[in-house]
């Protein structure tokens, strides 16, 4: 009797044994299949990340998808939506784009406006509508001016980007806080005007010195999502030192124009609060550029040959 019993624990001890061993087994195996799906997860963000040409280092995987599902800057999330129209705008296309040709052997000049919309917007818009003459407006992010973000548009000028806050401190703090202003100002002007902007200036130019990040990797990053940015070879210097009247933004203008041997000129104003000498001066600035020979005032566009101050290699 004594040795059954002893039998029957033994034989249960086996079971129970026989039980741990193959848990532990199972256990193992399913370990292992979860980390062959994980190989296989990192293997397709790889993929993805390789297909969208951005640095892993840059952005999150996560967010990289949610900017980059099919290459481009534009937010998947209003890819859909029925309230937002995109605009066709070539660069983000202006409407006065040119036949291809059109205007070669001729000097380009494009008048670009930084740091609007203010309060001025309005009277650039009006005297640039009364010349028949299209610009370039490098925005940047404030609130309650929706409809000279959309007058820009719906006159035919182009909507560039000059970041969202156009503070140094945040947008230069390092590459992803650069990264993020963009994403930022880019959704703000797509959900307002349903333009997919393609278009950047710099806050400072390219060639600024208040950045904390090497700007190189900031034109990097603009070349992988294909945007263009442009410095100027004409400044008005009407942001320049103190109080500049309108007859000094004319000569500073004209001088640079007729000292410049270039086919493609960019000029640098300001739309900004306390700029009213640049709002006079542009009459002045079109009548005298209108009766140069062999000039077109033009838009920045896909066209327009870059002007860089500083550059580096894709
Ligand atoms: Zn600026």
């Amino acid at each position: 009797m004594q040795d059954d019993k002893y039998k029957k624990l033994i034989a249960v001890m086996i079971c129970v044994g026989c039980i741990c061993v193959l848990s532990v087994f199972c256990s193992l195996l399913q370990l292992q299949n979860m980390k062959h799906m994980e190989n296989r997860m990192t293997f397709m963000e790889n993929m993805l990340l390789a297909m969208n040409r951005i640095d892993p280092g840059d952005k999150s995987a996560e967010e990289v998808i949610r900017m980059n599902a099919d290459g481009t800057l534009e937010p998947e999330q209003y890819a859909d939506s029925a309230d937002v129209v995109e605009v066709e705008q070539d660069i983000n296309m202006s409407g006065a784009k040119a036949s291809a040709g059109e205007y070669d052997g001729m000097t380009k000049i494009c008048l670009t406006f930084d740091d609007g919309p203010s309060i001025y917007t309005d009277d650039i818009l009006d005297i640039l509508d009364k010349y028949d003459v299209k610009a370039t407006f490098f925005v940047n992010g404030k609130e309650g001016y929706d409809e000279q973000y959309r007058r820009i548009v719906a006159e035919g000028h182009t909507l560039g980007m000059h970041s969202y806050s156009h503070d140094y401190s945040k947008v230069y703090a390092d590459l992803d806080s650069f990264a993020d202003d963009l994403y930022q100002l880019h959704t703000y002007l797509y959900e307002l005007t349903g333009v997919d902007s393609k278009l950047y200036r710099f806050p400072g130019g390219s060639s600024n010195n208040a950045s904390r990040v090497d700007m190189a990797r900031c034109i990097q990053y603009l070349n992988a999502k294909e945007i263009r940015y442009f410095d100027w070879n004409v400044s008005s210097g009407d942001a320049s030192g103190g109080y500049k009247s309108a007859d000094t933004i004319v000569l500073n203008v004209m001088s640079q124009i007729k000292a410049l041997d270039a086919d493609t000129i960019v000029v640098l104003f300001h739309d900004a609060s306390g700029k009213s000498t640049t709002v006079e001066a542009l009459p002045m600035i079109i009548e005298k550029i209108k009766a140069m020979d062999n000039t077109v005032i033009l838009p920045i566009t896909d066209d327009t040959d870059a002007i860089h101050h500083i550059s580096v290699s894709e």
